[in-house]
């Protein structure tokens, strides 16, 4: 057994081996040892190899996928041996031969599709990236739903794509890529440069989809058919020949979706919040989908906002056809709640790793297709009617799962119960001779009851000895006796009880166990020929799903928008953003959790000409990186085929998003802060073109005052004459204010605070013109520093102010005037010396009990 062990061990690198042996997954060695610590189980030892004990440890076949999950989630990947015979037959060829085994399947991070191993609402891609001397592309499949695409991709677009896909796993033939494939947040899979051949990758593609051209599907180019072609590759080694149904590969076209930077991702908090998880991020605020397909199609949505006119249009005119029809609304929302999973259920069966529920799923989804389908009226908007279209023709298929399959089957085929009454006759028939048998036993038992004079007589089964007669030792004395004995046979005799059969008794279980198996045959048959039924209309199935899918995000949007009053935005080609009562879906949800109320503001960078630049003034905590990031997030909403938190908007089309804020601390990768900063800034300065909408948040923050400045002053500058975008840009250099007079284009705002009583209210307004004055060491007075910091601070700032004023050219001159910054502040008052003294005077060793108290006391007395 080792040998095979250690063959199949050697044949699949880089995986921890699960090893079946009977009920577990058994591990040895050094996978035996990885394992036993990421799972937090037992280390054992079995037996010894070249003289050393073998460590072992194993989990049971029946919960398994907990620790797959596991493992897969601690950065592990698993090879699956599985016993390919039954043990009976390996013993059938002698007493030494061990069961054969081989490895049916690698479960990696991107290979998933067990329900209890994916999370519902995301999607789970596998990437691959390929490169043919300068160029590159990226292809992406989820093999759980299907959906295959493929992009051209330079090496300098890879990060921010796989920002926005956030792939679990990416295949390549590159380590150096390592870095910024662990920094999407995804396992990187080191594979030969022969799995990126483009010719190859062509063959294996035409092979899989069966055609001789791949002409049909577009044309690609060389690293396009490397890339797919890896992916391809690699489903056949980790599924072991089973191909998932892969829907035809989609290129996705180049400038079709609004470009955002994975630190613009992060910084909005799009999809993830700042602190890893979905609550906080624009997405949880805004999720009101009902079904797993729509939530995932949400995620991409927001993750890349169209940049199509035409097509974002429609998508409004099916918001505001739902959101105009309550009603309707309603009762599509209702219908699609009902809605099961279809395409991961589907690609479980492509796989052959579904059972009688992924049939029913199918039949589920279809039916509430069909209700949707007839409920939308002729009229409805485009988008809706292209969907009811999808959700129409399935009746065929709705008919034979309904018939075929019982209202709630299990989740297995392998313990049948699924198949319906009147499906199949022979089944019918078999299960009727099943069943009657066990009636015939209960009229046996008392018969033999009867017979034997015991009352008490049962027959029971167990699998060991199938059924049998028992009863207890005094009475089966006479049973034991002729003539008794002619009928009862002697079975086996226990602690307590007696046990016989009959030959009726045996035959009779002939019968049923025959009719047992041959009910379970017919029942794999039936699942086998409803699964290939379902397998042929897989197209017309994933398209009624994505149509779904598309309604149910319409419909959200729908009820997102008259729930919470949000506007349809107006959208076209000019360079206009005029955001009129602005809200920030996120932060307007917390503070109504707290009963407080947002304070709505206007936008407009719509100045005729460009560039178009706001520089926003204010003191902290008055609401600027709000007012910043709620204006992306509106354009992200628009072009993302929602409606928008404002009580107006006019935007025009988006083609890139940057968003920047000064010094974020990023630590984790070894960079300083004020780096991170600089860097992130250049690839703004670098990228934006006219069409960009850059938020620039009090940037140059992360050094000293005067060189912050200077390098704010100069992106700004940059900003205007050289990208000529739309921009906000937040800082708190009041000196910055003077740049409106000299750039046109740029003009000043500020978030409003009032002074009452030297405090500072925030009213969170924002209006035309520059603050006045920063109000830091009011804001930091509130923040609970000790008041006698703050009256220092107050009177070092008077000073700088009038130095400033009288022409005094640094802080460091001023400073050097300012006697008081070298005199220290008077002592603490002499209050605590008294107490002080006392326990200067106290030998603790040197107390009695009684003495400690009355210390205490005097204590006291003290302060
Ligand atoms: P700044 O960037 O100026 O330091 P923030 O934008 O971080 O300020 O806002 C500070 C706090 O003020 C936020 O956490 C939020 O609770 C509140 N706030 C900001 N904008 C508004 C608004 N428009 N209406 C109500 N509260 C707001």
């Amino acid at each position: 057994m080792m040998a095979q062990y250690l063959a199949i061990r050697a044949a699949n690198p880089g995986a921890l081996l699960f090893y079946r042996m009977g009920d577990f997954y058994e591990m040895f060695f050094d996978d035996a040892v990885a394992a036993a610590s990421a799972l937090d189980i037992a280390l054992t030892k079995r037996g010894t190899h070249e003289g050393q004990p073998i460590p072992m440890c194993g989990v049971p076949v029946h919960a398994s996928e907990g620790y797959l999950l596991t493992l897969i989630r601690k950065g592990f990947r698993v090879a699956i041996a599985e016993q390919m015979e039954d043990p009976a037959e390996a013993r059938k060829r002698g007493s030494k031969s061990v069961v054969a085994r081989d490895v049916v399947r690698l479960v990696t991070p991107g290979t998933l599709t067990e329900e209890s191993l994916l999370e519902a609402r995301r999607h789970n891609y596998l990437a691959a990236f390929a490169q043919v001397r300068d160029e590159g592309a990226l292809a992406w499949v989820d093999i759980s739903t299907g959906a295959f695409q493929v992009m051209d991709c330079p090496l300098p677009r890879l990060a921010p794509e796989l920002a926005r896909l956030a792939p679990r796993e990416v295949l390549a033939c590159d380590r150096g890529l390592d870095e910024l494939v662990t920094d999407a947040g995804a396992a990187l899979t080191d594979l030969h440069a022969g799995a990126f051949d483009s010719g190859a990758g062509t063959r294996r593609l035409c092979a899989l989809y069966g055609v001789e051209t791949l002409d049909g599907f577009g044309q690609f180019s060389r690293p396009e058919l490397a890339a797919m072609g890896a992916i391809v590759d690699y489903l056949d080694m980790t599924q072991k020949g089973k191909l998932p149904l892969l829907r035809p590969p989609v290129r996705e076209k180049a400038g079709g979706t609004m470009q955002i930077d994975a630190a613009t991702r992060r910084n909005l908090e799009l999809t993830q919040a700042l602190s890893g998880g979905r609550e906080g991020s624009l997405l949880a605020a805004i999720d009101r989908t009902v079904t797993a397909p729509g939530a995932r199609l949400l995620e991409r949505r927001i993750s890349a906002p169209s940049r199509d006119l035409a097509l974002i249009q429609a998508r409004h005119d099916a918001v505001a056809g739902l959101a105009g029809d309550p009603r309707l609304m309603a009762d599509l929302r209702a219908a699609l709640a009902r809605v099961p999973d279809m395409d991961r259920a589907l690609s479980r069966l492509a796989l052959d790793r579904g059972g009688p529920r992924d049939l029913a799923a199918i039949r589920a989804g279809l039916t509430q297709g069909a209700t949707i389908a007839a409920r939308l009226p002729d009229d409805a908007p485009d988008i809706l009617r292209a969907a009811a279209a999808d959700l129409t023709g399935h009746e065929d298929l709705i008919d034979l799962l309904d018939a075929a399959l019982v209202a709630e089957p299990p989740l297995l085929a392998r313990d049948g119960g699924f198949v319906a009454e009147g499906h199949d006759e022979d089944l019918d028939q078999t299960r009727r001779l099943r069943d009657e048998g066990r009636g015939v036993i209960a009229g046996m038992q008392a018969e033999y009851a009867a017979l034997a004079g015991v009352p008490s007589l049962k027959i029971k089964h167990n699998n060991v000895l199938g059924y049998f007669i028992e009863t207890t030792a005094t009475h089966a004395e006479r049973m034991r006796t002729e003539p008794l004995s002619r009928t009862f046979i002697h079975r086996q005799t226990t602690a307590n009880q007696i046990r016989f059969t009959t030959v009726e008794l045996s035959e009779l279980e002939t019968r049923i166990l025959n009719a047992r198996d041959r009910v379970l045959e017919i029942e794999r048959a039936v699942f086998d020929r409803l699964r290939a039924a379902v397998l042929e209309g897989a197209g017309p199935i994933g398209q009624a799903a994505r149509a779904l899918a598309e309604i149910d995000l319409a419909a959200a949007f729908a009820d997102l928008a008259s729930g919470e009053g949000w506007v349809r935005p107006r959208l076209d080609d000019s360079r206009a953003f005029m955001i009129t009562g602005g809200r920030h879906p996120v932060v307007e949800r917390a503070l109504k959790r707290k009963a407080d109320s947002f304070v709505a503001n206007d936008c407009d960078l719509t100045t005729g000409t460009t560039p178009a630049i706001w520089l926003l003034t204010g003191p902290n905590m008055a609401g600027k990186s709000t007012f910043l990031r709620q204006n992306a997030l509106i354009a992200v909403l628009a072009q993302a085929g929602a409606f928008v938190p404002a009580r107006a908007a006019h935007v025009g089309l988006v083609s890139q998003l940057f968003s920047r804020v000064g010094a974020a601390d990023d630590l984790a990768r070894g960079r300083s802060t004020f780096m991170v900063e600089m860097v992130e800034t250049a690839a703004i300065l670098n990228q934006a073109d006219d069409r960009a909408l850059v938020i620039l948040d009090e940037i140059g923050r992360g050094t000293s005052t005067w060189d912050g400045l200077s390098i704010a002053w100069a992106v700004m500058e940059h900003l205007h004459a050289a990208n000529r975008c739309r921009a906000l840009f937040a800082t708190h250099y009041h000196e910055m204010t003077a740049l409106t007079a000299k750039l046109d284009g740029v003009e000043n705002a500020t978030v409003a605070v009032r002074e009452w009583e030297g405090e500072v209210i925030f009213l969170h307004e924002v209006i035309k013109g520059a603050a006045d004055r920063s109000y830091g060491v009011q804001v930091a007075r509130l923040a609970g520093l000790p008041a006698s910091v703050v009256d220092r601070a107050r009177t070092v700032l008077d000073a700088l102010e009038k130095g400033e004023r009288q022409g005094a050219s640094r802080p460091a001159a001023l400073i050097d005037d300012l006697p008081l910054f070298r005199t220290a502040p008077p002592p603490p008052a002499p209050k605590a010396s008294a107490l002080d003294a006392r326990m200067k005077a106290v030998h603790p060793d040197a107390l009695t009990p009684r003495e400690a108290l009355d210390l205490i006391y005097e204590l006291k007395s003290l302060t």
